[in-house]
């Protein structure tokens, strides 16, 4: 049987981030994912610039686009249009993005299995996991990086009560005209109750756009995805591809990690609830990962320490981003049309998004600026 230092199940931003880290440490690493890529996956493919700046190499050839423009409405009424005055956003399709992340773990020594699906985990002694074809391998350490379903983190009992919500994505060919139209634009369409949000996102030739909602609100999802296709007038353009799919937030101290096996990236739901993204922090736990596992390949502990590092790098920020969520979707709920008016006439509220989306300020520096906010956004708690 194939022995590793480190497995990595899924080959998105985490498990890819997880695997080059460690192969350029010069750790043996097998990366083995169901998918054979490039492969979709559901998502707006919106890359900050924060979110840029966490890899250690160019995305520029997979850069389908740049926005500086936030076009924000309340259901397709009372809109306003914010310019950031340079770019704070890249768009990106999701599988020329992935694959380029993982070409670079290959490049420094991962092996990669695709068309492989993980179905069975034995933790006993060595770590040993087996799937579809006869596929067996083994090793010290394993990393979950299988996304928000997480099979794989349920085999090894991680990542339970983990909460979560529905999202969905439609990708057109549009004409011409509509791709110019939104051109360096992002449209933002709030008045989703409790809370929640449309999003269309301009890519070359397609236009990628969908809602996220309340897990309870799933099923309205498809009746209001055709209502915001109908408002975005592209009910005739030729559909490539709509798909659901679940996104999960990590609010307190779910477990994410045992002495061997760790969950990083959707498995142990490390995206923000204020505008749903979860890259940034796919990367950023990827490297935690990889840390920690060298630390226990040089004979030093367990992996536990992981999620002690999660809780102290990547939590407070998305304690942070889910405070100015509460209180953003909640006073929209609250007061819809001033709400809307007080957000389009206070510079502020948009400068410190974009200065977020720049990586020039982060969640919890612009949260602690309000000391109220954790009282008010507690008052506008969604559940
Ligand atoms: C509609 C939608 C829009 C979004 N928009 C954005 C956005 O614009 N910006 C942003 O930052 N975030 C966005 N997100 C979130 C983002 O997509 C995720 O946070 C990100 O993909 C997490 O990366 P990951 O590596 O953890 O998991 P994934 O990218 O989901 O990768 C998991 C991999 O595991 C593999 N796998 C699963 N099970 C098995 C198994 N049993 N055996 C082998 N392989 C397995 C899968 O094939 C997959 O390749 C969006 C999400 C959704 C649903």
């Amino acid at each position: 049987m194939a022995r590793f230092d480190a497995l990595v199940v899924g080959a998105g931003p985490a498990g890819s981030t997880t695997a080059r880290e460690l192969a350029a440490a010069g750790a043996r690493v097998l990366v083995v994912d169901r998918a054979t890529f490039p492969r979709y996956k559901a998502c707006g493919g919106g890359i900050p610039l924060r979110t840029e700046r966490l890899l250690p190499f160019p995305i520029d050839s997979v850069v389908e686009d740049s926005v500086h423009l936030l076009d924000v409405s309340l259901r397709g009424r009372h809109r306003f249009v914010r310019d950031s005055g340079a770019p704070f956003a890249h768009m990106v399709m999701r599988d020329r993005f992935d694959a380029l992340l993982l070409a670079h773990a290959q490049r420094a020594g991962a092996e990669f299995r695709p068309a492989t699906t993980v179905r069975a985990l034995d933790a006993t002694g060595a770590i040993r996991i087996e799937g579809e074809g006869g596929f067996a391998a083994e090793a010290a350490c394993l990393v979950c990086a299988d996304g928000a379903h997480s099979p794989v983190g349920r085999m090894a009992g991680l990542g339970e009560g983990i909460a979560e919500c529905a999202a969905w994505e439609v990708e057109v060919r549009a004409p011409e005209a509509a791709l110019r139209r939104y051109r360096s634009r992002s449209l933002i369409d709030l008045g989703y109750n409790p809370w929640g949000y449309a999003w269309l996102f301009p890519k070359a030739n397609v236009l990628s756009f969908g809602i996220v909602l309340p897990r309870e609100q799933a099923g309205r999802m498809k009746d209001l995805v055709r209502a915001y296709t109908t408002r975005l007038g592209l009910r005739d353009a030729e559909v490539d591809i709509a798909r659901g799919h679940k996104i999960r937030f990590r609010r307190a101290h779910e477990p994410i990690a045992n002495d061997r096996v760790l969950l990083a990236g959707d498995s142990a739901g490390l995206a923000d609830e204020f505008t749903e993204e979860g890259i940034a922090y796919a990367i950023q736990s990827g490297r935690l990962a990889a840390r920690n596992i060298l630390r226990v390949l040089g004979g030093e502990g367990s992996l536990r320490r992981y999620e002690t590092d999660v809780d102290r790098e990547i939590m407070p920020e998305l304690r942070a981003a889910r405070l100015i969520g509460f209180m953003f979707y909640g006073m929209l709920r609250r007061a819809p049309r001033p709400w809307m008016w007080a957000s389009a006439h206070t510079p502020y509220v948009w400068d410190a998004f974009f200065a977020v989306q720049r990586g020039e300020s982060t969640y919890e520096r612009e949260a602690a600026r309000v000391p109220l906010l954790p009282r008010l956004a507690a008052r506008m708690l969604r559940e």
